[in-house]
């Protein structure tokens, strides 16, 4: 007999991250919307992927049980330990923390915020496509529309996100565009500038992340620290940080996924003496098919 587990392929892939979460928990909340509006709006079988500790892990299922009765629709949920990821990916944990987190060294806290970094070497091998989201996210369109992002990919990308929506980079990269006064780094998009990118919302191609050398050694740590001795970066935003690097030196390797996909709400910036530019950062004529309540900023009702 010849057996073979096929259907698994024709999953699409959803991973999220659901920590730290008490019953009564704001976060708890959010992930019911998010999962929710997934659901809803799916029109292909999805695996959820929930990254969690284990009292989280027990509301994550008591969450998505609901939603599927609520929704009437069913999809596949696999859970996984978050303090084991942890070690598994203590390697680009180290390398990345020093540069990219607020207070480096709190274990696991800062774990939390790189794993989208290995999710290659996390995901098991027959995943070849991926889509990581926060939780604080809400869906007006089909999560199967997202995916037919990866058709756009260039031949060398690895990974697909979306613009960040507030000058945060224009602000970290102070230094350096004052030494270059004509740089695009920082600039908002409306003129052709580069502002960096929103980790909210991240599309994976797992299957080229494995083979690539390039990727593997761009993440080794002496690479890190030279990318961000070159631009004068230091970050607290964790991954996305290391994104937006990565989109200077190697635009090559990410995708720019349309503004609509991650719709940020956060205005924490416009009230930081950024207000006469803010608008120029934030603006998104798109059609919004993916809400980002980031910074704890209420989502619209519709
Ligand atoms: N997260 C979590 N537990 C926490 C903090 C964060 O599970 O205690 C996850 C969750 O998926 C969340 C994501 O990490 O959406 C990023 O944090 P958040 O969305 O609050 O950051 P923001 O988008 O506001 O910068
Ligand atoms: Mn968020």
């Amino acid at each position: 007999t010849n057996i073979i587990p096929q259907n698994r392929t024709n999953y699409y892939n959803v991973w999220c991250i659901f920590t730290k979460v008490a019953s009564n928990s704001p976060m708890r909340r959010k992930f019911q919307i998010f999962t929710n509006s997934l659901l809803r709006f799916a029109s292909v079988d999805i695996a959820f992927h929930v990254i969690s500790d284990d009292d989280s892990r027990d509301i994550a299922a008591i969450v998505i049980q609901n939603v599927m009765v609520n929704t009437g629709k069913f999809m596949k949920v696999f859970y996984y330990n978050v303090h084991q990821l942890a070690e598994q990916l203590e390697d680009i944990v180290s390398v990345m923390s020093p540069h990219f987190s607020s207070k480096p060294g709190t274990y696991y806290s800062d774990a939390l915020f790189f794993i989208s970094l290995g999710l290659h070497r996390i995901a098991p091998s027959y995943q070849k496509l991926a889509a990581m989201f926060d939780a604080d996210m809400k869906f007006r369109r089909d999560v199967k529309d997202l995916f037919e992002e990866f058709n756009k990919f260039g031949k060398e990308a690895l990974f697909g996100l979306a613009p960040e929506l507030t000058p945060v980079y224009r602000h970290v990269l102070y230094l350096y565009r004052n030494k270059h006064p004509m740089t695009m780094f920082g600039e908002p998009r409306h003129k052709g500038g580069y502002p960096g990118f929103n980790s909210g919302m991240i599309l994976f191609n797992l299957e080229r992340l494995r083979e690539s050398r390039l990727y593997n050694e761009i993440v080794n740590k002496d690479n890190v620290k030279a990318m961000t001795e070159k631009y004068h970066f230091k970050g607290h935003l964790g991954d996305q940080d290391f994104y937006t690097l990565l989109g200077m030196e190697r635009p090559e390797l990410i995708h720019m996924v349309d503004c609509g996909w991650n719709r940020q709400l956060c205005t924490w910036w416009r009230d930081r003496g950024y207000a006469d530019i803010f608008a120029n950062y934030s603006e998104c004529h798109s059609e919004i098919k993916l809400w980002h309540g980031n910074c704890n900023t209420p989502i619209p009702n519709d």
